[in-house]
C-alpha cells in the first residue's frame, strides 16, 4: 500500500508517519509513505529525521492548492490522509485568509485531484472544534456543526467538502474529529509546549481569562492509532470521533505543568480572553470504540510527564523554532 499524508511535516502528520513506517499499525505492516507538504512555519523536516533514510518514505515539498503538482503526484498513491492545514486558532483570529486558503480550497482541490486520480481511499482529519462548545454532555458525531472561529469554521467547511465528495461522487472518504491532542514535536506556539517551555526556562506564560476553559485531551499516539483504524477499517461516509478521555480546566492543567517545572503561581500571567473562545469541548467516542475497538490508552499524566521530560532533552528541536516564530 502506498499512502499520500498531506501535512505529513506537521506535528500529528508526522506522528502517523513514523509510527506507520515503524509498523506500529495493525493493516498498514510494509505501507510505504509519500508526505506532502508545503513546509509552512509549523512544516519541520526535523520531524521526519527517524524515517529520512526508510526505504518506503518519499517526501515531496508541494502545496494542497496546486492542482498540477497533485495530479503528477497521486498516481499510484492508494489511499490519502489528509492532515495538512493551518491549524492556530490565535492565528485564524489575527487573519482568517490563509485558513480558507489552505483548509477550504486547499481541501477542494485535494479532493477533485482524488477524484481525477481514482484514488481508493481518503481519510479527512477534522477537528472536535467544528462541534462548537458544548456545556454539559459529549458530542455524537450526528451533532450539528457550529463552529465559532474563523480556523474551526474553515475546518468545518473541509469537513463538509470531504462529506460531499462521497455524497456525490462515491468517493471512499471518512472523517476524523479528535480533541485537542499533546505530544512530542508539538510546535510551541500551542498551549501545552509553550507553557513547558517558558516554566522549563523559568519565563511566565500566559493563562486566557479565567483559565475555567475545559479540554479534553488525546495523545497523539492514541490519535494517530485511531486515524489509522478509521483508514483500514473505516467505512466510507462515516465520521469517527477520537478522544483521549482526559478532561481539564485550563487552570488544572497549568497547576500539573507548574508542579512538573517546580514553579509556582507567580510565573502564570492572567491576559485578555481569547475573542469567541470555546468554554468546552467533549467528544462521545462510543461508535469508534464499538466498530473499531479504539481505546485512549496513554494516561495523561504519564503522558505529560514523558512530554515535560521530551521538551527537557530536545531544545535542539524548540528554541529555534521560539526564536524564528517570537514566540515568548
Ligand atoms: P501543524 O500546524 O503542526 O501541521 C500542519 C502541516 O500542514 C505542516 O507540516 C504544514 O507545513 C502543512 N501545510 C500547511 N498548509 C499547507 C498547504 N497549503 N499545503 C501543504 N501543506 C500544508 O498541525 P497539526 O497540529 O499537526 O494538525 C494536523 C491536522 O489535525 C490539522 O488538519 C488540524 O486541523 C487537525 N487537528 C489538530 C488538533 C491539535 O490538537 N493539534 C486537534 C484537532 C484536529
Amino acid at each position: 500500500m502506498r499512502i499520500l499524508v498531506t501535512g505529513g511535516a506537521g506535528f500529528i502528520g508526522s506522528n502517523f508517519v513514523r509510527r506507520t513506517l515503524d509498523d506500529a499499525y495493525p493493516g498498514l505492516e510494509g505501507a510505504e509513505v509519500v508526505v506532502y507538504d508545503a513546509l509552512t512555519y509549523s512544516g519541520n523536516l526535523a520531524n521526519l529525521a527517524p524515517v529520512a533514510a526508510s526505504p518506503r518514505y518519499s517526501f515531496v515539498h508541494g502545496d494542497i492548492r496546486d492542482s498540477a503538482l497533485l495530479d503528477s503526484t497521486l498516481p499510484g498513491i492508494d489511499a490519502i490522509v489528509h492532515f495538512a492545514a493551518e491549524s492556530h486558532v490565535d492565528r485564524s483570529v489575527r487573519d482568517a485568509g490563509p485558513f480558507v486558503e489552505t483548509n477550504v480550497v486547499g481541501t477542494q482541490r485535494l479532493l477533485d485531484a482524488a477524484l481525477r486520480a481514482g484514488t481508493k481511499r481518503f481519510v479527512h482529519v477534522s477537528t472536535d472544534e467544528v462541534y462548537g462548545s458544548i456545556a454539559e454532555g459529549s458530542w455524537a458525531e450526528d451533532r450539528p456543526l457550529e463552529p465559532n472561529s474563523p480556523y474551526s469554521a474553515s475546518k468545518a467547511g473541509s469537513d463538509l467538502l470531504a462529506r460531499s465528495f462521497h455524497r456525490t461522487h462515491g468517493m471512499n472518504v471518512s472523517i476524523t474529529r479528535c480533541s485537542n491532542n499533546y505530544g512530542p514535536y508539538h510546535f510551541p506556539e500551542k498551549l501545552i509546549p509553550l507553557f513547558v517551555t517558558n516554566l522549563i526556562d523559568g519565563q511566565h506564560v500566559p493563562l486566557y481569562g479565567t483559565g475555567e476553559n475545559i479540554r479534553d485531551w488525546l495523545h497523539v499516539d492514541d490519535h494517530t492509532r485511531g486515524i489509522a483504524m478509521v483508514l483500514v477499517g473505516g467505512r466510507a461516509g462515516e465520521i469517527y470521533n477520537i478522544g483521549g478521555g482526559t478532561e481539564l480546566t485550563n487552570r488544572e492543567l497549568t497547576q500539573m505543568m507548574l508542579d512538573a517545572t517546580g514553579r509556582d503561581w507567580s510565573y502564570v500571567d492572567a491576559v485578555d480572553d481569547r475573542k469567541g473562545h470555546d468554554l468546552r469541548y467533549s467528544v462521545d467516542i462510543s461508535k469508534i470504540r464499538s466498530e473499531l475497538g479504539y481505546e485512549p490508552l496513554v494516561p495523561f499524566d504519564q503522558g505529560l510527564a514523558d512530554v515535560v521530560q521530551w521538551y527537557r532533552d530536545r531544545r535542539d528541536w524548540w528554541e529555534p523554532l521560539k526564536v524564528r516564530a517570537e514566540l515568548e
